[in-house]
């Protein structure tokens, strides 16, 4: 499975998901038409699945462009966004399975940054892969969402989940946002030496105007604060010795930043 990712509106990433060997595609969270039917066409590819994970503009704005172009195409969501989701097709709950060509994928249920919001994890199958996360507005690179519909224990819940998957997992969030998130980062974790070299790295990526999306799991887990909310150093930065009030207060700062 090929994962190619495209620009979109201002800071928006779509992930165009390519099997070669049956020559399908799918894409995750089409925020505009026109870059992925170029894709598609690039490709010469037929679109078969939007996988969508949550109900904003910025994730579900081509679905009905795109159902128009490929009238087959499957169109999947989390069941708690019946009715919000544009030509939605399958209601997928915790633990449902979707196939794309010969890749699985697992549906995680992380509510907070929406009610409704899932994530779509693709494990490794053969020795040398590793396993493929598309988490939308949930877990950012350096961040993550704000809390539109969900209480912080809810979005520390699903962060949780999302933090137990293997440590090579690649994480292929929604939006461009790390720079700014690592700016923030620093200012509650400043000692942490991890975060000091990422946050040289990724200015450098982001001067030669490159993405810096994937991120890898492992290096969230050592550098967003909003996955430290237990460490003693965040804790005192947010003055507070409990988890969830500590990643409440760190999300209220970051809203604020
Ligand atoms: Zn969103
Ligand atoms: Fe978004």
């Amino acid at each position: 499975m090929q994962i190619i990712r495209l620009h979109a509106l201002s800071d928006n990433y779509i992930f165009v998901l390519y099997d070669k060997t049956q020559n399908v595609a799918a894409v995750i969270d089409p925020a505009q038409a026109d870059p992925v039917l170029q894709q598609i066409d690039r490709l010469s590819a037929k679109l078969v699945a939007i996988f969508n994970t949550h109900h904003h503009y910025d994730h579900i704005g081509a679905n009905l462009q795109l159902i128009e172009k490929f009238p087959g195409v499957k169109v999947y969501g989390g069941a708690e966004d019946r009715g919000r989701i544009p030509g939605q097709q399958v209601f997928l709950q915790s633990g449902d399975r979707v196939q794309f060509a010969d890749r699985m994928g697992e549906v995680i249920f992380v509510p907070g940054h929406t009610r409704a919001h899932i994530a779509y994890y693709f494990p490794p199958e053969k020795t040398g892969e590793v396993g493929e996360l598309f988490c939308g507005d949930t877990l950012f690179a350096g961040g993550c969402g704000r809390l539109f519909e969900g209480t912080p224990q809810q979005m520390v819940d699903s962060l949780q989940k999302l933090a137990t998957l293997p440590d090579s997992t690649r994480i292929w969030c929604a939006h461009e946002y790390t720079l700014k998130n690592l700016q923030f980062a620093l200012t509650v974790d400043r000692e942490n030496t991890e975060l000091q070299k990422r946050y040289i790295e990724v200015q450098a990526v982001r001067q030669r105007g490159e993405a810096t999306i994937p991120s890898v799991l492992g290096i969230e887990k050592c550098t967003n604060p909003f996955l430290r909310y237990s460490q003693p150093t965040v804790q005192l930065a947010t003055k507070s010795q409990d988890a969830v009030q500590t990643f409440a207060r760190l999300r209220g700062m970051r809203d604020k930043f």
